[in-house]
């Protein structure tokens, strides 16, 4: 006997997911043993290949270009870690919230957005590519590791959270899990607490970053009123700080500022609307964990800061269109020719062709592509593509 009954979930608000409330899985299974639904999704996850590429995969920066650097892992414990504060804070199932931040980026191509625009233009007559949709499909379809299922048979609110966006035609496709778009629904309150704790750590750790790269500096970003605020107050504190101790100061400040200011606005909502369970959340016609207006105008003007100085910086820009190169050259490359895809990619395509012969080989070719971590994809190219790779040494794998 364990000291705690891990199904009991204790210490949960009303309107907070539970086992009791859950809608189950796809493929029924017995119940875990000394963990709780939500936590044997988390494991799943971590257990994942797909969570394993996150290491090599980029958001703004290509991976290779520095250690320090964000990746796609790292943003996802940063995700993870300010998730599970705010929905501890809240009552909300903090498993189930560490489960969605986990996997929130599982289906994003090498190359950060570059690769997911390259993906999708290169899929345009074949369905196109999403990144959230391809979140689900590598924890629906693509994992390969459990006998009884494809998958990896998560919770449906595991699955509802994991899919932020979906097209009303995608939706239509989906089941249950597509009503809430259809319905201009939402999802539960552990899947908007992950979202919006996207959007603090990325904000946040592009402009670590970004200054750390040089493409912005900090004279540039007291143009908005987020940075200034806490920029003045650690400059007083602090007069003599060097730029690395004070940029951090900053930054965590900003962080806690956020967090803080999402808990308190949520709380007012939540109490506000007197929630007696889940559904109560997801039947609202929008969000209930929401920054306070003032702060939603801050967050706007950051991002509209960042939009400007550093994703459109010209520096990011170069690497932005050469990864669109490489991700569209491999994908015109593969869908001319299987036959030089690896056995298991090929065998994938050819599965997917008997259910449907129009678009099945190219889906094939993007779960191939997306699955690739950036090294992988720049390796790949360099097989394919590179001349000088055409030695008897190069047809060793
Ligand atoms: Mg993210």
């Amino acid at each position: 006997m364990s000291w705690r009954d891990p199904s009991s979930d204790p210490g949960l608000a009303p309107y907070a997911c539970s086992q009791k409330t859950s809608r189950g899985r796809i493929h029924p299974e017995s119940s875990p043993v000394h963990r709780n639904e939500f936590q044997r999704d988390r494991d799943r996850i971590i257990h994942s290949a797909a969570f394993r590429r996150l290491e090599y995969k980029t958001q703004v920066f290509v991976n290779h270009e520095g250690d320090l650097f964000r990746t796609r892992l790292t943003h996802s414990l940063e995700v993870s870690q300010i998730a599970r504060s705010i929905s501890r804070e809240l009552g909300l199932h903090e498993d189930l919230t560490e489960t969605i931040a986990l996997s929130h980026d599982l289906g994003h191509a090498p190359f950060g957005h570059a690769g997911q625009d390259a993906l999708n233009r290169c899929m345009k007559s074949f369905g196109g590519f999403e990144h959230n949709l391809q979140s689900l499909r590598v924890v629906d379809d693509l994992e390969e590791k459990y006998a009884d299922f494809a998958g990896l048979n998560l919770t449906y609110e595991s699955r509802e959270g994991i899919l932020k966006h979906c097209s009303l035609k995608d939706a239509k496709k989906l089941g249950p899990l597509g009503e809430r778009f259809i319905n201009k629904k939402q999802p539960a309150l552990e899947a908007q607490v992950c979202d919006i704790s996207d959007v603090i750590a990325y904000n946040n750790h592009d402009i670590d970053d970004g200054i750390r790269y040089g493409l912005i500096t900090i004279e540039q970003l007291t143009e908005t009123q987020l940075f200034r605020t806490q920029f003045d107050v650690v400059k007083e504190r602090y007069p003599k700080l060097d730029e690395r101790r004070q940029v951090h100061e900053i930054i965590r400040r900003m962080i806690n500022c956020m967090v803080v200011d999402l808990i308190e606005t949520s709380k007012t909502q939540l109490q506000k609307h007197e929630l007696q369970h889940p559904d109560d959340a997801r039947n609202q016609n929008g969000y209930l964990i929401s920054f306070s207006d003032d702060m939603q105008k801050q967050n706007q003007q950051l991002k509209t800061f960042l939009r400007q100085n550093l994703y459109r910086h010209y520096r990011v820009q170069r690497m932005t269109n050469k990864a669109e190169k490489v991700l569209t050259a491999l994908f015109d490359a593969f869908i001319n020719d299987i036959s030089i895809l690896p056995p298991e990619a090929a065998r994938h395509c050819n599965e997917l062709k008997e259910k449907d012969a129009d678009t099945g080989i190219a889906r094939g070719v993007a779960d191939y592509i997306a699955g690739m971590t950036d090294r992988y994809a720049i390796v790949e190219y360099e097989r394919i593509f590179n001349p000088r790779q055409l030695s008897f040494a190069n047809l060793i794998p």
